[in-house]
């Protein structure tokens, strides 16, 4: 194998057209947990939106509708501060964990990656054979066998593209609607037909063919890793100080570092780079050249490692490295893993922030939210009342939301001791139910004898209880403070 270009990336040639990679596929510990842990992670995906928590789906991101359901938490459009927590959090999330662990999230979990690993490379390879033979078929002229080959992979990406995609809708549309349209033609729902027809198409395209210059090429991640990264983040690298200088540019053997020059580790390469230049953005961290190198360690006998998990510091080497003999052990690289550094801690800081953010707006929040304010007409009205004694209204506007997906009933009341005192109230076009996610503005009219004042009352409670009416356990009641006033005399 050549070395590789340096005034270019690897999948493109002079002229920039797109240089087809067949990545030879690898064993190796990482790879097996990465095997396990992308499975794992695909179940999860399809099972996701099937999923009930607290009545509702999983995760719904319900945004023609703008509700969302994350775990159990319900989300309006108007809960903004929610979901900037939410959301918020898991961005400051990913950058603590780039932070200390390089791009283990474009290696291990990015749905491009485990899609194209454990799903369509898998079915490639099945249908066409290991990396050589791929290359060779697609550079075959076209025969019967070859549109047969072809024409099986493709048909087999596509059940698998639908598979997803519609796994993929769940998440917005919601399962019950996703089975609805299943059911009906396609006319009945052109929107979201058109929309299902695209990712489709859009999956079939990036997992089947596009792949890796999605991620050296598109992704806006990768782009900016290097601002969450430091010298001390734990990145797939190769110990410089150990396999230099490489077979075949050592003076003799004594001076040889243990890179025998195989290039081993640029053909499992996904992305087609050569480790040994040094961290690169077109990196996802796949582990797959510490797979293939510790192989070809192994069969010449000397220490695994040679490519592994480090920080720049440890495998390019500082001068402190180089003093202290800091060389060719698996692992060697992972002091300062902690994120006992500014830029990790700064993440946790606002990571912390965040949650008790979430924690606590999540903790006030009640299933039917009321803004109460004195109606701005005269303060009070005093009313003759049935047996004579002097009554006096005060007057009040409501609005009321419905912070939940279900519909609920409204009642209002006062404690039974001020009812027996003759507090009384009435809601205005009153609120039987109220839809989920709706709001309401209601007139509220707290009629009491005059003598409640003088007597010490003039600040009371009443009890707005709010009913879901498929979860009759989940009744929840507000206990809103009031402010009567009235004549002093
Ligand atoms: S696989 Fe290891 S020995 Fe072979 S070229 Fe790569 S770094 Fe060198
Ligand atoms: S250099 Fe290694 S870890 Fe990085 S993408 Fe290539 S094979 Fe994966």
């Amino acid at each position: 194998m050549k070395e590789l270009p340096l005034d270019r990336i690897a999948t493109a040639d002079r002229k920039g057209n797109r240089i087809y990679l067949y990545p030879v596929s690898v064993k190796g510990y990482y790879r097996k947990l990465r095997s396990q842990l992308g499975l794992i992670l695909i179940v999860i995906f399809l099972a996701m939106p099937w999923l009930r928590i607290g009545g509702h789906q999983a995760i719904l991101l319900d945004v023609p509708r703008r509700r969302f359901a994350i775990l159990g938490l319900t989300f309006w459009a108007h809960d903004a501060p929610l979901l900037v927590f939410v959301f918020g959090g898991l961005l400051i999330l990913l950058g603590l964990v780039t932070a200390i662990w390089g791009r283990v999230w474009c290696g291990w979990a990015c749905p491009q990656t485990v899609f194209v690993d454990r799903v369509f490379r898998k079915i490639e390879e099945w249908i066409e054979g290991d990396s050589l033979t791929r290359k060779k078929l697609d550079l075959s002229p076209w025969s019967f066998q070859k549109v047969l080959k072809k024409s099986e992979k493709w048909f087999a990406f596509t059940l698998c593209a639908l598979v997803i995609s519609h796994s993929f809708l769940a998440y917005f549309v919601g399962t019950d609607t996703l089975a609805l349209m299943i059911r009906r033609a396609p006319l009945e729902n052109p929107a979201s037909f058109l929309v299902m027809a695209g990712v489709t198409a859009a999956l079939l395209f990036d997992f089947g063919w596009f792949r890796e210059q999605f991620c050296t090429l598109l992704c806006p991640y990768g782009r900016f890793q290097s601002v969450l990264m430091d010298d001390e983040s734990q990145v797939v690298a190769y110990d410089l100080k150990r396999g230099e200088p490489r077979r075949g540019l050592a003076q003799s053997s004594e001076n040889a570092g243990d890179c025998v020059n195989c290039y081993r580790c640029v053909q499992v390469c996904p992305t087609g780079i050569d480790i040994r230049r040094g961290v690169q953005l077109e990196c996802i961290a796949c582990t797959a050249c510490m797979g293939a190198c510790d192989d070809v360690m192994a069969r010449m006998d000397k220490p695994l490692g040679l490519i592994r998990y480090g920080t720049q510091a440890t495998t390019e080497g500082t001068e402190a490295d180089v003093k202290s003999g800091v060389r060719a052990v698996a692992g060697a690289g992972r002091r300062n893993a902690w994120p006992m550094r500014p830029r990790p801690l700064l993440s946790l800081g606002l990571l912390l922030a965040c949650v008790a953010g979430l924690t606590l707006t999540v903790l006030k929040r009640v299933p039917v939210e009321l803004t109460l304010i004195r109606a701005v007409d005269a303060p009070y009205q005093v009313v003759s009342g049935l047996n004579g004694e002097a009554e006096v209204i005060n007057h009040f506007k409501m609005d009321l939301r419905n912070q939940t997906f279900f519909q609920q009933s409204l009642s209002f009341a006062v404690t039974s001791e001020l009812e027996a005192k003759g507090v009384r109230l009435v809601v205005s076009n009153h609120l039987p139910s109220l839809p989920a996610g709706e709001s309401e503005r209601a007139d509220l009219f707290v009629r009491f004898p005059k003598s409640l004042l003088s007597s010490g009352h003039s600040r009371i409670f009443i009890q707005i209880r709010s009913d879901p009416l498929v979860f009759p356990e989940k009744t929840h009641t507000l206990h809103q403070e009031v402010i009567l006033v009235g004549p002093f005399l």
